[in-house]
């Protein structure tokens, strides 16, 4: 996915949880510039365009309109995600136009979506989406889960009901004050993939973690992601450069040659035995340490666990090849190795041993 200004213009929203707060970059905007990574991008990986934020919607129109622009006419679509509060009669010409789809962050109901807006604003919110849906415009959600939407299935019906397209849900990670404990997150969870399974109504990540399953992963954070390279998302800055996904702890490098490294280690270590790598891989690195497996790995396993005692699906573990430079190293240091690399700097580690080598 190529993200447009993901994590670096501002917000006109403060969301108690939000994950931008204090690694925002506020960098002045060059429009030719970036319409120019985007056109490379594009050829180069012909991946979906979607204009991020901070919220897009405080950029002059001149410079939304650009990039739906520019967007529809590489892909035949494009993508925008808001809060909503600010779409206005401009807003949804350009809409119209452009074929855009509209991902909106939202929580649920007037009183789920505290951490988020007041309920007179969530009202507001509700009834521009139902604006959108009358305009025939294509109206995504997208939630967080936390302490005040405990009952979200109710929010998800809703959606299913009004025509929402799909939702994607993000889990809050346990450290954060609101986070739901981990036996709320997997009761909610495995009623959310029982939904998906019977309405076949798309409800990500639990629509991804059925098709990984069965052996086709989809969402990113069920491919191998490797800090380094983030090949799932590409994230343009408002100066035209690129940078990874902004989730890692790692966002402002980019190596544009797709590495797998983290995969393999997991395999080796943390998600040693494990049955269901095969469709996981280890989960998102930006969720903790990139060395280490996601921290909702028990929610994962939960639910590929209770979708195996349903289909008994058997899929062949395959150990993850390694990158050349990487299978070198290997024959240095036969036995069970892991190999980290930073910056040019390499590191192996095997028992006790740790070699640090430039590259
Ligand atoms: S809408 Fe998104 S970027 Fe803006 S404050 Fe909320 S979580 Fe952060
Ligand atoms: S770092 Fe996480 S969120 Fe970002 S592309 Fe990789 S898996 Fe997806
Ligand atoms: S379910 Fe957990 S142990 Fe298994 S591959 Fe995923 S993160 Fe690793």
């Amino acid at each position: 996915m190529i993200l447009v200004f993901e994590s670096a213009i501002p917000c006109n929203q403060n969301c108690r949880y939000c994950y931008q707060r204090g690694r925002r970059l506020n960098i002045p905007i060059n429009l030719p510039a970036v319409i120019r990574t985007i056109r490379d991008l594009y050829e180069k990986y012909k991946e979906p365009i979607v204009l991020h934020g901070g919220e897009p919607l405080l950029l002059p129109l001149l410079v939304i309109e650009a990039i739906l622009k520019i967007s529809y006419e590489l892909t035949g679509q494009s993508s925008i995600c808001t809060g909503g509060v600010l779409i206005n009669e401009n807003h949804i010409k350009l809409f119209k136009k452009y074929n855009t789809q509209v991902d909106i962050s939202i929580d649920g109901f007037p009183e789920q979506n505290v951490l988020r807006l007041s309920k007179q604003q969530t009202q507001n919110l509700l009834e521009k989406i139902d604006i959108l849906l009358a305009e025939k415009i294509k109206v995504n959600v997208m939630s967080v889960l936390h302490e005040f939407n405990r009952n979200y299935a109710d929010f998800v019906y809703y959606c299913y009901n009004k025509g929402i397209d799909g939702i994607r849900i993000n889990f809050l990670k346990f450290s954060d004050k609101y986070s739901l404990s981990l036996s709320e997150l997997k009761s909610l969870s495995k009623k959310l993939l029982d939904f998906c399974m019977i309405t076949l109504y798309d409800v990500l990540p639990f629509t991804s973690i059925i098709e990984s399953y069965f052996g086709n992963s989809t969402d990113c954070f069920l491919t191998p992601c490797d800090p380094f390279s983030t090949s799932a998302a590409r994230n343009i800055l408002p100066n035209g450069k690129v940078i990874n996904c902004t989730c890692t702890q790692l966002p402002y490098t980019y190596q544009s040659e797709y590495i797998d490294m983290r995969s393999y280690i997991l395999y080796k270590t943390d998600c040693r035995n494990c049955k269901f790598f095969y469709a996981c891989k280890g989960g998102c690195p930006g969720n903790q340490d990139w060395r280490r497996k996601d921290i909702f790995c028990p929610v994962y396993r939960h639910l590929f666990s209770y979708l195996h005692s349903l289909f008994h699906y058997q899929r062949k573990q395959e150990e993850p090849p390694l990158p050349p430079k990487q299978r070198k190293i290997k024959k240095l240091f036969p036995g069970e190795t892991k190999i980290t690399e930073v910056n040019g700097i390499t590191q192996i580690e095997r028992g006790d041993e740790i070699v640090i080598r430039r590259n």
